[in-house]
């Protein structure tokens, strides 16, 4: 015993350094680890990530609010943005460690308490006269990683600060704001890596996709995506070490119109840990007048997947060649499994909405298209897609005229197009169920008169060559909520709203489908059947999507709220019939009532 005492003292030491380490542990150390990011789907106790999980699925398995207690879900804070400047606010929240980090209108970020919405401090970014965002001065969320939060600017910067503080670590330029780039975006983290995308397709800017070291800002590869610009890879000291990491001269593109060709990225990407690919949408091929640039115009209108360590593109799908309609084909592509009916065989796979009405399943580890089926009622430029080939069926009068056959070659034949170019879905991310195998596709029924015009290139100005309307389809409707089968294509329910649906979507292991519209109302509905079992007014249109997480053993839900974006600047007459919606700003955070 007595031999062995001094041992038992340094002993208990030694355990009491450990537990005052893991004391500190608990309050420090919860930097966020690549880990946390690559199992974000599944851990229910924070969303550090965009898409919840970089799949971008948007389900959360968490049960307690249910069809049997939503109808107990009250408000438990919200918190207003302030300022005189509101307008659209798209922004996804992300929790980490008991707190929100939440974006706003004009490059704002706010750190909140997650429990009591105290706000612990803001960062306005300053931003320079002339900034040119095409669509509303939004953004929709921020990355974590480390101890940092990282956001995207309105004048085209990336800005990571520290989670505790809100002091500003680094910050570096992704574009020439005065060239028509901006960035709106919510970064994500593939493996490390901090993935971003640049938006400025209205003007001629070059889409891209970058990766960096999100401790740094360093950039470690960017891959543009436009035929004909290559990409490049970069040390640690920053120096180029191979020229061209992939890429192909500019066949696809007449003369030099590629080196202004469009092609943004700027919804961002998602991560499939599962192929260690990065999946970025990409906009239309600049300008949108398509007889100026015969050939398909590629990485335009097109889901491009890329290496996450080499930034070599893997693959890519064009939803739209040659676009002539503004069809970006941003929209999320949505990494899910499912079995093939006929084999039994386990399909890796990815979903996406596209703008231009058709919703694409793509075999995720080579991009083979497995099935397109419509996701709007009315499609008039392509009648379908041949499985076979992988390409539209489309309709040559479904393309506005080209400005060169009219008598004074400066206005070519107008068509009523469907979908319009705001989209059969626009920005707004759905989300995929595990439990039902079902998309929840915020879908808009509208159309445009869309005409083309001669347009040349100048730097900082819209670089269009086309005019248009947004038309309504149906009189009491232009939103659906539509719940799809991506193996048989088929809709399952829909549920129609009155305002165009601009907000995303969100999912739960209670069976709970969650959005949001502009009309103000936040809605679960049964993720089967999509009968409303709750909804509450938030005063403003909602044009965000709805997160969850577990607080303190409950289960909270957070939608960020505030009418704009796309649709009050560029709707026509869409826009004039939703003009009595008003804008706001704020975060609402709902949780069960406890009796
Ligand atoms: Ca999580
Ligand atoms: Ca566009």
């Amino acid at each position: 015993m007595h031999k062995n005492a001094p041992f038992r003292r340094g002993q208990f030491t030694r355990a009491l350094i450990a537990a005052a380490v893991m004391s500190c542990g608990t309050a420090y150390a919860k930097e966020v680890t690549k880990a946390d990011i690559l199992n974000d789907a599944t851990t229910t106790n924070d969303v550090v990530s965009f898409g919840l999980g970089t799949q971008g699925q948007r389900f959360s398995p968490l049960t307690a609010v249910n069809a049997d207690t939503v109808k107990d879900l009250v408000p438990a804070w919200s918190m207003s943005f302030g300022g005189e400047k509101q307008r659209g606010q798209e922004s996804q929240p992300v929790i980490h460690n008991g707190k929100m980090f939440v974006t706003a209108s004009y490059s704002r970020i706010f750190a909140v308490d997650a429990k009591t919405g105290q706000k612990l401090w803001k960062y306005e970014h300053r931003l320079p006269d002339g900034i040119m965002p095409c669509c509303d001065v939004i953004n929709r969320g921020a990355a974590l990683y480390g101890d940092l939060v990282i956001f995207a600017t309105l004048d085209a910067q990336l800005v990571a600060l520290n989670q505790e503080t809100g002091k500003v670590v680094w910050k570096e330029k992704l574009g020439d704001y005065k060239a028509g780039y901006s960035a709106t975006a919510a970064p994500i983290v593939a493996n490390g890596k901090l993935i971003t995308g640049i938006s400025g397709g209205e003007f001629g800017a070059v889409g891209r996709i970058d990766a960096r070291d999100p401790l740094t800002g360093k950039l470690l590869w960017t891959r543009p995506t436009v035929e004909g610009h290559m990409g490049y890879r970069f040390d640690k000291a920053g120096k180029q070490i191979e020229n061209g990491i992939s890429g192909t001269t500019n066949a696809t593109w007449t003369g030099d119109l590629w080196k202004t060709g469009g092609a943004a990225t700027w919804n961002g990407a998602t991560y499939d840990p599962d192929t260690n690919l990065i999946f970025a949408g990409t906009g239309n091929p600049a300008p949108w007048n398509s007889h100026l640039r015969p050939g398909d115009n590629l990485f335009s209108s097109s889901t491009v997947a890329i290496d996450a360590d080499t930034g070599k593109i893997a693959w890519h799908y064009q939803n739209t060649p040659h676009d002539g309609w503004d069809f970006d084909g941003v929209n999320e592509f949505v990494s899910f499994d499912y079995k093939d009916p006929k084999t039994g065989k386990v399909i890796k796979a990815g979903g996406k909405a596209d703008r231009n009405g058709f919703f694409f399943v793509n075999d995720r580890t080579n991009g083979k298209l497995l099935n397109a089926f419509p996701f709007v009622n009315k499609i008039t430029w392509a009648t379908g897609y041949n499985l076979e080939t992988g390409r539209p069926n489309t309709i040559e009068e479904g393309r506005p005229g080209n400005p060169a056959d009219s008598a004074d070659g400066k206005k070519g034949k107008s068509i009523l197009s469907a979908p319009s170019f705001l989209g059969g879905k626009n920005q707004q991310q759905m989300a995929y169920s595990p439990q039902t195998g079902l998309f929840y596709v915020p879908a808009n029924e509208w159309a445009m008169d869309i005409w083309n015009e001669p347009v040349s290139y100048k730097k900082g100005a819209a670089y269009l060559g086309a005019g248009f309307t947004i038309k309504a389809l149906n009189e009491d409707y232009i939103g659906t909520l539509r719940a799809m089968d991506p193996v048989t294509g088929k809709m399952v329910w829909e549920n129609k709203n009155y305002a165009p649906l601009w907000g995303g979507v969100l999912t739960t292991g209670g069976g709970l489908v969650f959005y949001g519209t502009p009309e103000g109302f936040l809605k679960g509905v049964d993720a089967k059947t999509g009968k409303e079992l709750w909804s509450f007014q938030t005063g403003t249109g909602i044009v965000a999507p709805p997160v969850t997480w577990e607080q303190d053993g409950e289960q909270m839900i957070a939608v960020t709220t505030g009418w704009g974006g796309a649709v009050p600047l560029w709707g026509g007459d869409v826009a004039k019939r939703v003009n009595f919606l008003e804008q706001g700003g704020s975060v609402w955070v709902f949780k069960l009532h406890k009796k």
